[in-house]
């Protein structure tokens, strides 16, 4: 279970997100809307722990524990993880490589065996094959070159490897054709599970036709305007974010 009470965060000096209030209890799937620079990717970056956000006031509990007091990978041992909106390129690591110690750097810290080479290939060759990854992409430097919709089912791959219980996708959807959306959204489904929590961070409701959320909030100006059921994201496709504040065209 996720608490997150009073929250207020600066980044460069800007407060961004100014009070907001969410419970996300175990087994459910809550999805964050909002209109662009309302403070989404301020959210998932707080919760990862990225450095360069400093929470002012406020607090975030994971399971009891103070979710903000640990460094970024404690969050990742204790199994918080986010899929990025940007997933990041790293030239000189081939993502094959990448993938085995982030996921070994996880199970060491949960006290679980490490995976050998060839437990490592195989589960990583039946996960790429569910969500249509060519092995071959896995022997790049990781994300370089790779398209949008790469990136993001690399993401879910990394995901489902690490097996998170807390699991922050930011905008997967965006740059996604339909057949990929479909793809990664059963990805993210198959990972759905009574222990689970899951913050799916989307602009477009189209994304929560695949994957059904339990609750839906809206974020306005660093704090939640609204909740509501599924019901909510198809009230906003059609009325879009006008009252919400800022619209597309002062995109952050
Ligand atoms: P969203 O993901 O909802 O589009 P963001 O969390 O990315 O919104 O951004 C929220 C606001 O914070 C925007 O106005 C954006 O310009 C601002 N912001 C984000 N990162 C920085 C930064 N590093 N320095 C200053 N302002 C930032
Ligand atoms: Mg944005
Ligand atoms: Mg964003």
């Amino acid at each position: 279970m996720l608490e997150i009470k009073n929250l207020h965060a600066k980044v460069d000096g800007r407060e961004i997100l100014k009070g907001l209030d969410l419970t996300v209890p175990a087994g459910e799937v809550h999805a964050i809307m909002g209109p662009n620079g309302s403070g989404k990717s301020t959210l998932s970056y707080v919760l990862a722990g990225k450095e360069d956000y400093e929470v002012t006031e406020g607090s975030v509990t994971w399971n009891g524990k103070d979710l903000l007091e640990m460094e970024p990978d404690e969050r990742a041992a204790a199994g918080v993880f986010l899929a990025f909106q940007y997933p990041m390129e790293i030239p000189g690591v081939a993502t094959m490589t990448f993938l085995r110690s982030a996921v070994n750097a996880v199970r060491k810290a949960r006290g679980e065996e490490e995976f050998s080479t060839p437990d490592f290939l195989r589960t990583v060759k039946e996960k790429a094959k569910g969500l249509q990854i060519d092995i071959e992409m896995l022997r790049r430097p990781l994300n370089v070159g790779f398209s949008g919709g790469e990136k993001k089912r690399n993401e879910i791959l990394q995901m489902s490897l690490l097996e998170p219980e807390l699991c922050i996708l930011d905008e997967t959807d965006s740059g996604l054709d339909i057949d990929a959306l479909r793809i990664v959204s059963e990805g993210v489904n198959a990972l759905r599970s009574p222990e689970r929590s899951m913050l799916v961070i989307t602009h477009y409701q189209r994304l929560l036709n695949y994957i059904v959320p339990d609750k839906v909030h809206v974020l306005s100006k660093g704090r939640v305007a609204r909740s509501g059921g599924p019901e909510l994201a198809l009230e906003l496709e059609k009325s879009g974010y006008a009252e919400y504040g800022q619209d597309e065209a002062s995109a952050a």
